[in-house]
């Protein structure tokens, strides 16, 4: 079956792309909120916003502001001459639309773990790919810097844009702050693709909109809510995390949740860490550590380094609970194992799968 394959690996560098990571951007501007200085006179509208000239930082590149209640974008030059401004504000508009109902969302499912205040997040557009950082991600939080970097083009912002959103909330607004890895990217997928509507990713069907094929491949594998003609997102991480299981994606490089470029092989398919997950498995791995011991317990404990998570899992559970578990020691092997486990009865009871090679 490898057209199924390739289709399916094609998802998988999708999600990928929306991945964040630590390294400082040498080309990021030195900033940690977002306050424009900008010129009373609109240049345009937007979706009901001003669109103002930047009197401030970086103009030059970023001539243009856009400011919402909850954002402070900033519009490159070289993005509107690629595009064209027509096409380049038709996007935004179509962005905009949900933006802010999203990005509510977000802030509600962390009530009481964030700030009531959140600032706007700055976001900045660079569909010319200018960066480093658009050669491995659709979309990057820079925590150093705090902004949201957006890459490649607008159908990218409606899939990574509420996650990094999330991460803005978890890494740099929360008092006790979500690590790199693991964590960290298992709240911003969980809250973001999970928990929230996602207006924006949803609205393009994940993806999918302008491809019949891949979404007749995805309803083949169980995973196309039919009731809603969308991706059924719980489902497709279950899916991904069953292909890797299987071997489907065996020999396939991915760059994992812990940002290691990484692979499975035959005697090898499930990773030691945490942090080697991909990005849909680790979904999969928050799904059932909160079906096994809750969504408070699972975000309570969001400050954990990866190398931290099986242990303190592990050790909730007591001896008798352990022994019936089959659980011996506090490896997070034993974790990875025990959360497959769960995994392929997901699977077999909800008929998802990817067809056997
Ligand atoms: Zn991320």
């Amino acid at each position: 079956m490898k057209r199924l394959f390739f289709v399916l690996s094609a998802i998988l560098l999708l999600l990928a792309f929306s991945a964040c990571e630590q390294k400082e951007s040498a080309a990021g501007p030195q900033t940690t909120r977002a306050e424009p200085t900008t010129s009373a006179e609109p240049t345009a509208t937007v979706g009901g916003y001003m669109v103002t000239a930047n009197e401030g930082q970086r103009k030059n590149e970023y001539p243009y502001v856009l400011q919402t209640e909850n954002s402070v974008w900033y519009l490159a030059s070289a993005d509107l001459d690629l595009m064209g401004e027509e096409a380049f504000y038709a996007g935004l508009e179509d962005i905009l639309q949900y933006m802010e109902a999203d990005m509510a969302d977000a802030r509600k499912a962390l009530t009481g773990r964030i700030p009531e205040d959140i600032p706007p997040v700055e976001i900045r557009t660079d569909f010319s790919d200018q960066d480093d950082d658009a050669e491995r991600y659709g979309a990057k939080y820079n925590q150093p810097f705090n902004l949201i970097k957006l890459f490649h083009g607008w159908q990218t912002v409606k899939r990574s844009l509420l996650h990094e959103y999330v991460h803005y909330l978890t890494f740099s607004c929360a008092g006790k702050k979500t690590p790199y890895g693991f964590y960290g990217e298992a709240v911003a997928e969980y809250v973001s693709m999970i928990v929230c509507e996602n207006r924006m990713c949803r609205s393009d069907q994940f993806g999918f909109a302008d491809d019949l094929e891949q979404i007749e491949s995805l309803r083949a594998w169980g995973v196309w809510d039919e009731e809603k003609d969308n991706l059924d997102y719980r489902k497709y991480v279950l899916c991904e995390s069953d292909a890797f299981a299987r071997g489907l994606y065996d020999d396939l490089i991915y760059v994992s949740v812990g940002q290691n470029v990484c692979t499975r092989t035959v005697g090898k398919r499930l990773p030691a860490r945490v942090n080697d997950l991909s990005y849909g498995e680790t979904v999969s791995l928050a799904l059932y550590l909160i079906e096994t011991y809750g969504e408070e317990t699972f975000l309570d404990r969001w400050d954990l380094p990866g190398d931290q998570v099986a242990a303190a899992f592990l050790n909730r559970q007591g001896p008798s609970a352990r022994k019936m578990a089959g659980l011996n020691g506090l490896s997070e092997s034993e974790l990875l194992t025990a959360w497959a486990a769960w995994n392929v009865e997901q699977c077999a009871r909800l008929g998802i799968g990817m067809d056997q090679p």
